[in-house]
């Protein structure tokens, strides 16, 4: 079964294969019937607004209820700016990507502050509102009479540069254009902006820990995604010459959906398959068409049954998100670790910081400060504050009193990516990678903040943007050497055992080239093995110059490792010094010691 998923994987992501099908159908088109034309128009239009779909929901995670909105914006934005304002078509197009973009753009405000159940209710109110926008304004979208006359090939009326534009050439013209923007958007995918949609689709928290931006990340979604659909509504427009608003109502929407959840979330070849197969199957159920919404619902539950990744998933190899042309110019051998220069000042500093839950005080009136080239300890029974401490310090809770100071600036209330980018990076008690991402991809993952390459450069794969990837990649392969990982570089994180997910997630940590970094519990769950490894990392860490901060229940690792102790018990600082003071401390063996280990030291 594999073997035959990567034979149909190589044949439909093979550029020779997929440009021989191009020329084909260029070719083709003179010899076709109008009818034949015009379904295979179609086809395209369903596969573009697929993968605007798959986009946002299967890579970047927002569901969308709406999807027939931006569809119809595009579609209405070039009719209505053709028919009434006799505008061209080289015109009209891109004005109507431009439109569907800003509505993303501008849906992306309220969605991009919710998740789940209220981000579905948010775009299906997006997409309720826009059908009665076009039902209602009957001066501009012929309302619920619909707009005809739109210029078509189909038609014989729409003009391009003062040629008639048959539909042979239509069907040829929006071929070329999907082609190049399939392309466009593989390539995107594949860069880091892709595998930033992939982070915050998985985890918001985790993202930010890394330097990704949330919000940023999702409106680019938004607009993306947003300009595909109106790509496709454009060139839907002119297909059939006439918009009745049915056309952008509700059951598009769903279908939309269907499509992509069926072709595989995620997969831009599922995308087309399904697409393939939506557009052909209503033909043959033309006997069934006053049910066709009952066939569509049956198709969804049985393909979320029976082929929960979809067509893709049933089909073909899963996608990579990591550039083929970079892998092979990984550049020359980098240190795993960046060297930070040395500094005789803390340079990061807790003063005073308590942080309250409702009545509970997790963290109380805490001051520590971390030293570059230092390992500090941060021990303390279960739920003594630990982690708390972390998350103020990175930035994912506000303190409720106290400043954080990293190298003299105040970062309390800074958001969390920014704090990241400013190379205080964290892990956390439970990995939290990409499950779908190698090794590898989640560590590149890990640099994503020191890439400078814009998405136009990374869609047109652009040398330089190959070359900063290739430069990344060979941080990469130093740091899966140094943390025993190389052997697994290319396994998914999903089909890795646990204490694989701990070292990876430290490794990603230092591909965002670190000065602090704060390890939650790393070591819990490792083998013996998987420990030596992670002592190495963190001994490497201390040369580079890192200050380190690390929670670790395990004493004989902690006493090997570590320059100074901090132990807290209920949110309180109750012993800062060396480990053998720490031992012999009474409140500390009272508090924590004598439950976990035999004080014989
Ligand atoms: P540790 O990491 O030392 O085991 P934590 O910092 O996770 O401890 O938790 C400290 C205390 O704060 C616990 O009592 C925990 O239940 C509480 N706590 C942590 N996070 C929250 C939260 N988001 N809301 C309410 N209480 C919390
Ligand atoms: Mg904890």
């Amino acid at each position: 079964m594999t073997g035959v998923r990567r034979l149909l994987t190589a044949l439909v992501t093979n550029p020779v294969a997929i440009g021989l099908l191009v020329v084909a159908l260029f070719a083709g088109a003179g010899w076709m019937s109008g009818g034949t034309l015009q379904i295979l128009t179609f086809l395209l239009v369903n596969i573009l607004l697929a993968q605007s779909m798959n986009l946002l929901t299967g890579v970047a995670g927002q569901i969308s209820l709406g999807h027939a909105g931006f569809f119809g914006m595009g579609a209405y934005a070039s009719g209505i700016l053709m028919k009434s304002y006799g505008l061209g078509f080289v015109a009209t197009v891109p004005a109507a990507v431009a439109v569907a973009a800003l509505t993303g753009l501008l849906v992306s405000f309220p969605a991009g502050r919710v998740r789940e159940f209220y981000l579905a209710m948010m775009t299906l109110a997006f997409g309720l509102i826009f059908r009665e926008v076009v039902r209602e304004w009957n001066d501009v979208t012929g309302g619920a009479m619909g707009l005809s006359g739109v210029p078509s090939p189909m038609l014989r009326t729409l003009v391009i540069f003062d040629l008639k534009i048959d539909a042979a050439w239509y069907f040829r013209i929006v071929l070329i254009i999907t082609a190049a923007v399939m392309w466009l958007l593989h390539n995107f995918i594949q860069s880091r902006f892709g595998r930033a949609f992939y982070a915050i689709h998985v985890s918001e928290v985790a993202a930010g820990s890394i330097g990704i931006p949330r919000a940023a990340t999702k409106r680019l979604a938004y607009v993306l995604s947003g300009a595909l659909a109106g790509l496709a509504g454009a060139f839907y427009a002119h297909l059939v010459g006439y918009l009745g608003p049915e056309s952008f109502d509700l059951p598009r929407s769903v279908e939309v959906l269907v499509t992509t959840v069926v072709g595989g979330l995620g997969s831009m070849a599922g995308q087309v398959l399904s697409a393939v197969l939506f557009t052909f199957l209503p033909e043959k159920l033309q006997v069934f068409a006053q049910y066709q919404f009952i066939v569509y619902g049956i198709i969804l539950a049985f393909s979320l049954i029976v082929i929960p990744r979809g067509l893709a998933g049933l089909l073909l190899l899963p996608p990579r998100f990591v550039k083929r042309a970079a892998l092979r110019r990984v550049g020359d051998a980098a240190e795993p670790i960046r060297a930070v220069q040395a500094t005789s000042e803390p340079g990061l500093r807790v003063e005073r910081v308590t942080m309250r839950f409702g009545g509970l005080t997790a963290v109380d009136d805490v001051s520590l400060s971390l030293q570059p080239g230092r390992i500090t300890a941060l021990i303390g029974p279960n739920g003594s504050g630990k982690s708390t401490l972390i998350n103020v310090i990175s930035g994912i809770y506000q303190p409720s009193s106290g400043v954080v100071r990293f190298f003299g600036r105040a970062i309390t209330g800074m958001a969390d990516h920014r704090i990241a980018a400013s190379g205080l990076v964290r892990t956390f008690q439970d990995p939290r990678l990409v499950p779908s991402f190698t090794v590898r991809e989640n560590l590149l993952l890990g640099a994503h903040r020191l890439f400078r390459r814009n998405g136009l450069a990374a869609a047109l794969n652009l040398p330089g943007a190959i070359r900063e990837e290739g430069r990344h990649l060979a941080t990469v392969e130093a740091v899966l050497r140094m943390a025993g990982l190389a052997e697994v570089a290319d396994r998914t994180i999903e089909s890795l055992p646990y204490g694989y997910r701990r070292l990876v997630e430290v490794g990603r940590a230092l591909l965002a080239e670190p000065r602090a970094i704060l390890l939650d519990e790393p070591a819990a769950g490792l083998t013996e093995a998987e420990m030596a490894l992670l002592a190495r990392l963190i001994r490497a860490m201390k040369q580079a110059g890192l200050m380190v901060l690390l929670i670790e229940h395990h004493m004989d690792f902690v006493a090997e490792l570590v320059d100074d102790v901090v132990v807290l018990d209920s949110g309180r600082v109750i012993y800062h010094g060396d480990v053998q003071g720490m031992r012999r401390d009474p409140q500390v063996i009272a508090a924590y010691l004598g439950e976990t280990e035999d004080v014989d030291a």
